[in-house]
């Protein structure tokens, strides 16, 4: 296994979140969200698909960590759904309330990275993480020309442990 994925999930565990890697096919449906993901999270459990490259399995192992600390610090956060095309309204609010919630998960994501000594691979992450935002701009149906590109400054949040109940199980997708 990469030594930094390993890393993460030391820290992760710590924190009481499990980081697990499974076969593609043992990744539970999420309701509304395509077939094919390459992970899922549910607030304290995220599991990724073994035959992703190593770095796009970290992306989304911390990405999805990310998410998960949005959500052990505001529960009701979970219910803000940008990518729920059933939630009426303008493509632009749509777009940046996305932004919003992919830049805040990217900067804990980074958190988590920062707190592994060695992380070779983090350039490779942080473009990961700015052409995951792209996909999921387009989509949303953004307009690409004038779509802000993913900014990360912060990568020394604090991180918060795992709530004691999961939350409603999201999907991410390959790149
Ligand atoms: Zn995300």
């Amino acid at each position: 296994m990469n030594k930094t994925f390993q890393a993460v999930t030391q820290v992760a565990h710590v924190l009481g979140y499990s980081l697990l890697t499974v076969a593609r096919a043992d990744l539970v449906p999420v309701d509304g969200a395509p077939p094919k993901l390459a992970a899922t999270f549910d607030g304290r459990t995220v599991m990724v698909a073994a035959d992703l490259p190593s770095t796009v399995r970290l992306f989304l192992a911390v990405h999805a960590l990310g998410h998960c600390q949005q959500w052990a610090r505001n529960p009701a956060s979970r219910d803000v759904d940008p990518s729920d095309l059933a939630w009426a309204m303008p493509t632009g609010r749509r777009v940046a309330l996305a932004y919003a919630q992919e830049q805040d998960a990217n900067e804990y994501g980074l958190s988590f990275l920062a707190r592994v000594p060695l992380c070779p691979e983090i350039e490779t992450v942080r473009q990961h993480m700015r052409d995951d935002w792209t996909l999921f701009a387009q989509y949303l149906g953004a307009d690409m020309t004038t779509l802000p590109i993913m900014r990360m400054f912060d990568d020394g949040r604090f991180l918060v442990r795992a709530p004691s109940l999961p939350v409603r199980i999201a999907g991410a997708f390959d790149l």
